[in-house]
């Protein structure tokens, strides 16, 4: 299955040729912050099987283990970049053309979920990291 995306203006564009190894939600502070969501949903792909096919997005190095990707004109949140995980590129679930054919994994960082969000789902929650994946994410 083919995936594409990009950001708000289509100054980014991406195509991916394989489905998603994994798709979290997450609940850290960080992800927040950098989103302006109450949550946001990482869609991982091999990075072998992506590519970008219209521009690319600035970094910014929000830890020292990881870096997240923005469009730097239209300010949308496109992807995550960590140092545990290099074998692949994270892409926002929100910059996907078709975001309703993801499945997404789990939750991780539950801890920090906000009070008044109401999650029905069944999916594994994970106060922090998750097993599925190595991190070195840290709390602050
Ligand atoms: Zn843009
Ligand atoms: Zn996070």
């Amino acid at each position: 299955m083919e995936w594409t995306g990009g950001c708000l203006c289509g100054a980014v564009r991406y195509r991916a040729t394989v489905d998603p190894i994994r798709a979290v939600n997450c609940h850290c502070w960080m992800c927040r912050r950098a989103s302006g969501a109450a949550f946001l949903t990482h869609v991982h792909f091999p990075i072998g099987a992506f590519t970008w096919i219209q521009g690319e997005p600035m970094r910014y190095r929000s830890s020292a283990e990881a870096e997240r990707g923005f469009c730097d004109r239209c300010g949308s949140t496109l992807t995550m970049h960590e140092a545990v995980l290099d074998d692949r590129v994270q892409v926002a679930l929100g910059s996907l053309d078709r975001p309703e054919n993801v499945r997404p994994d789990d939750h991780v960082w539950t801890k920090s979920q906000l009070p008044w969000l109401r999650i029905d789902d069944d999916l594994p929650r994970f106060p922090r990291s998750s097993s599925a994946v190595p991190s070195r994410a840290v709390e602050e």
